[in-house]
């Protein structure tokens, strides 16, 4: 009967054979190593070693000296990091609401959307379906008004409200 390191050799010796013989006929990156190799290039003592915790662990870089508080708070407070005064900002002449000057004021434009949304439901709802829009040009009328001669043959929306300062013609 064969001792356990004769046996081990004698695989090793087959494993390596077997090898040989496959290099000849395959490039060397695509050949198909047996599950058992790996443990081949480890000795006998590293193999009954039980595996250490710590060669699970990710090792990563750490400071090497303590940074004072002073130099902290100069990175953080850096102006460079702080947030912008802003000076861009103005009153929106028709609501009284804080808005940028360059930009258009959220709550004039809420209304009008609001109001937009309710005329496009009332079109919706006089189409009667999906691919049924008129080919003539379509005006809103609201309480009170009538159309002029120009807008014979158009296509008319009443609301039934006054028109809004905020929602003109043109
Ligand atoms: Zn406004």
């Amino acid at each position: 009967m064969l001792c356990q390191n004769e046996s081990y050799r004698l695989h090793r010796k087959q494993v390596k054979t077997w090898l040989y013989s496959q290099t000849f006929h395959a490039p060397a990156l695509a050949v198909q190593v047996p599950v058992t190799v790996p443990e081949l290039a480890l000795g006998d003592a590293e193999m009954d070693e039980v595996p250490s915790f710590l060669d699970s662990i990710f090792w990563m870089a750490a400071p090497k000296k303590r940074r004072t508080i002073e130099v902290n708070r100069c990175r953080r407070r850096n102006p460079k990091k702080l947030i912008k005064v802003k000076t861009n900002i103005d009153m929106c002449p028709s609501c009284g609401h804080l808005k940028q000057k360059h930009v258009l004021c959220g709550f004039c434009y809420e209304k009008v959307h609001r109001e937009t949304a309710m005329i496009r439901g009332q079109i919706k709802a006089e189409e009667g379906g999906p691919f049924r829009a008129a080919t003539v040009e379509t005006l809103i009328l609201y309480e009170g008004e009538k159309p002029s001669a120009e807008d014979q043959g158009k296509r008319i929306i009443e609301r039934p409200r006054k028109r809004p300062s905020w929602f003109t013609l043109y």
